[in-house]
């Protein structure tokens, strides 16, 4: 299945930075702005200091202006179905709803896709700080 998000996606994970655990991820928003940004998951020595591809596409996004994100695939080397992990399911919420689709993708394409309610039903919120 073609899809451009998927292209991206893993587009993005061949520039993974992962010599530690040879586990490339890729990750692909499209944002509000209907422009795609990317990200990796880049790994460090010091292992806690590593982060996810999804951080990697928040933050290209966050600086090239974008604030919400339309849609999102991500895609692991290894992993027929790789999905967000605990972390990366909160950082999205804060851009997305929870009609905000993610497209779980394999190296043929998108595979299955969820929601964010679906992903994250219970996120963190509160009326207190927004
Ligand atoms: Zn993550």
């Amino acid at each position: 299945m073609s899809h451009d998000l998927f292209e991206a996606a893993r587009a993005a994970m061949a520039k993974s930075y992962a010599p530690y655990s040879k586990f490339p991820v890729g990750a692909a928003i499209r944002a509000d702005d209907g422009k795609i940004h990317v990200g990796a998951n880049i790994e460090n020595i010091s292992f806690p200091q590593g982060w996810c591809a999804e951080p990697s596409a928040i933050s290209a996004m966050i600086m090239a202006g974008g604030r919400r994100i339309e849609e999102i695939a991500v895609i692991a080397e290894k992993l027929p179905l790789c999905t967000p992990c605990g972390g990366c399911r909160q950082k999205i919420a804060e851009f997305a709803s929870a009609e905000t689709r993610i497209y779980l993708c394999d190296d043929l394409g998108v595979q299955k896709t969820v929601t964010m309610g679906e992903l994250l039903p219970y996120a963190f919120e509160t009326d207190l700080l927004r």
